[in-house]
């Protein structure tokens, strides 16, 4: 089991970022500080592998101005100043900042002389607050730092974004500089390098670049899912559903639209209403709302039908097409949309089954991130003992049932105390792609409130009428969002059984066309998805377009070819392999054609 304690070099890198953030605001403030208008300085914490810092600077700052700003650090960080921290009373701490035009410090300093808990990072002491000086910078900061300014010497700059003021609209825009800090030449080297493969791989370029999907201005955030975008979308749908089947649940289709009242049942009209499309009724008042969950619907199927305990597991798969009302500003690609749909499931339980359910559900979880060879660890969210429903002997039997269930499958866990919504615990699933980066997938959400907002029972062997709790899960998660992470992971060349095209059959001379239709035909029998390019074109063009289509097979077709029923092949990560006899050719593709999770 993890422990959320950074390693020491993890504390040492968010110290190094933390000190290149400060050395980076100075520089800032002495290049952009026009004498009239001061540099404001808001706050500047590291994130993971960066930092940055938000601030309100007289002139816009583009990426043009990195090499200044950065050399201009540089000279900074060659004095070798060090770190040192002081404490302050709060007037002195007023006076000083105010001098200086900072009204983003002095608002902090009066946050924290009012005892407000600040996430921001900057700092308060026993009766005043903590700065830090460096050279002759000094920030409001509970630090920690590094020692002297040269530990910072391995960063850079990386971009630059607009940010509110305490995350909010109605406030000060500022600009917000992002840099990357490292404790070593090739750490940084190598982050700058995944930065860059990284940007090749965005999915939202390489959905254009393969023809997958599209976005459009008058369906905002909404997917236009292009023939071989649908096919790799169909394709998890696909697997999904067999395996879904094969473990016991019953895949229904339910409406997009409620009223409200359904709504209010299920606590969505109270909680989560500004995140839905709702529509108005004759007098305007909203009435009913497309759906963003699958759960209520799934409760009244539930509710419909008298259920025993010998019905119990019952476990509903559902599809269905899902909206939630995300601001234009925070849409982007596959990742955040106002339309997706889910691999969604929900399965009704007796609370003795809690533990074989979670062991099960693991279980598909572990196949299906297997084949797209997706390491994963699993974060349990536990009891929040302010914010809870529910019997704590129900909770904590519950809990320990899901540390059970991760203990035994050998998961790689961590435990997040608290941090469980009100109506139960829950699982997460953070899956690595090849870049090493983390996404957070898979969600195994038990719920002890619906249940009771929904008033459902079960027929206990005792013949009690006895409350059911209901596991929510997805394993996917979002099949766009999964998607927008296996283009990236995979860097467009989808596995044989994935490719939305698995085989080009190509022409050296129109004069072979007759034998490249009979290989075409033979391997659309075998329910291969192959192309024939017998454009009048150079074999190199061809071989060049599918090469940028990732296309896993070609079958390169010439005068020698014809004559010995051969193929040539050329597999994308082998290269030219050399003539094949064609039923040996069309085997190798039929055996990577597909999979089972
Ligand atoms: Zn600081
Ligand atoms: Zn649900």
């Amino acid at each position: 089991m993890n422990t959320q304690v950074l390693t020491e070099q993890e504390e040492y890198l968010y110290r190094i970022r933390h000190s290149t953030a400060h050395i980076m605001a100075y520089a800032v403030q002495q290049l952009f500080d026009d004498g009239e208008k001061a540099v404001r300085l808001a706050i500047g914490p590291p994130i993971d592998n960066e930092f940055y810092y938000d601030m309100e600077v007289p002139r816009p700052i583009t990426p043009d101005d990195f090499p200044e700003i950065e050399k201009h650090m540089k000279a900074l960080i060659k004095t070798n100043e060090p770190f040192i921290q002081e404490d302050w009373a709060f007037d002195q701490a007023r006076e000083w900042f105010g001098e200086r035009d900072q009204k983003f410090k002095l608002e902090l300093i009066d946050g924290l002389s009012n005892q407000d808990t600040d996430s921001a990072g900057e700092g308060i002491s026993d009766d005043g607050v903590s700065v830090y000086h460096s050279g002759n910078f000094t920030d409001l900061c509970k630090g920690p730092h590094v020692e002297k300014t040269r530990e910072c010497r391995h960063f850079r700059l990386l971009r630059v974004s607009g940010a509110y003021w305490r995350a909010d609209q109605n406030r000060e825009q500022l600009q917000r500089i992002y840099g990357t800090a490292w404790s070593t030449k090739d750490e940084l080297r190598n982050y700058l390098r995944m930065l860059e493969e990284a940007e090749k791989r965005d999915h939202r370029r390489l959905g254009k670049q393969l023809d997958l999907f599209q976005t459009h201005p008058e369906s905002a955030g909404a997917i236009f899912w292009l023939p071989k975008g649908t096919i790799i979308y169909n394709k998890l749908a696909e697997k999904a559903r067999k395996l879904y089947q094969n473990e016991g649940y019953h895949e229904v289709r339910t409406p997009l639209i409620y009223d409200k009242s359904l709504w209010e049942t299920s606590g969505h009209w109270e909680h989560f209403r500004d995140d839905m499309f709702t529509f108005p009724n004759e007098v305007g008042d909203p009435s009913s709302g497309l759906k963003p969950m699958n759960c209520p619907a799934h409760m009244l199927i539930f509710k419909s039908k008298r259920h025993s305990y010998r019905d119990l597991p019952y476990r509903l798969y559902d599809q269905g097409v899902l909206h939630r009302n995300e601001v234009t500003g925070a849409l982007s690609g596959l990742t955040r949309v106002r339309q997706f749909c889910q691999d969604d499931a929900h399965n009704f339980v007796m609370s003795q089954q809690i533990e074989e359910e979670h062991n099960r559900i693991i279980g598909l979880i572990r196949r299906i991130y297997k084949t797209f060879d997706l390491p994963f660890r699993s974060v349990l969210s536990t009891r929040n003992p302010d914010h809870f429903i529910g019997d704590t002997a129900v909770w904590t039997e519950a809990e320990s049932a899901l540390e059970n269930v991760l203990k035994n499958n050998d998961l790689d866990f961590e435990i997040n105390p608290a941090d469980a919504a009100f109506y139960g615990p829950k699982l997460d699933f953070y899956v690595k792609d090849s870049l090493n980066r983390e996404f957070q997938c898979a969600t195994v959400q038990l719920d002890f409130q619906l249940p009771e907002r929904f008033d459902l029972t079960y027929a206990s062997a005792s013949g009690n009428m006895e409350r059911p709790v209901v596991i929510h899960r997805a394993l996917y998660g979002s099949f766009e969002r999964f998607i927008g992470i296996i283009i990236e992971h995979y860097a467009g060349a989808f596995p044989t059984w994935l490719a939305p095209v698995q085989c080009v059959i190509m022409t050296i001379s129109e004069r072979f066309v007759a034998y490249a239709e009979e290989v075409h035909n033979l391997l659309k029998s075998q329910q291969i998805r192959v192309e024939l390019d017998n454009r009048d074109d150079k074999i190199g063009a061809k071989i060049r377009d599918a090469r940028l289509q990732q296309v896993p097979y070609m079958f390169i077709i010439g005068e020698r070819e014809v004559e010995n029923r051969t193929v040539s092949v050329r597999v994308r990560e082998e290269g030219d392999i050399g003539a094949m006899d064609l039923n040996v050719a069309v085997e190798r593709v039929c055996a990577e054609a597909d999979v089972d999770f």
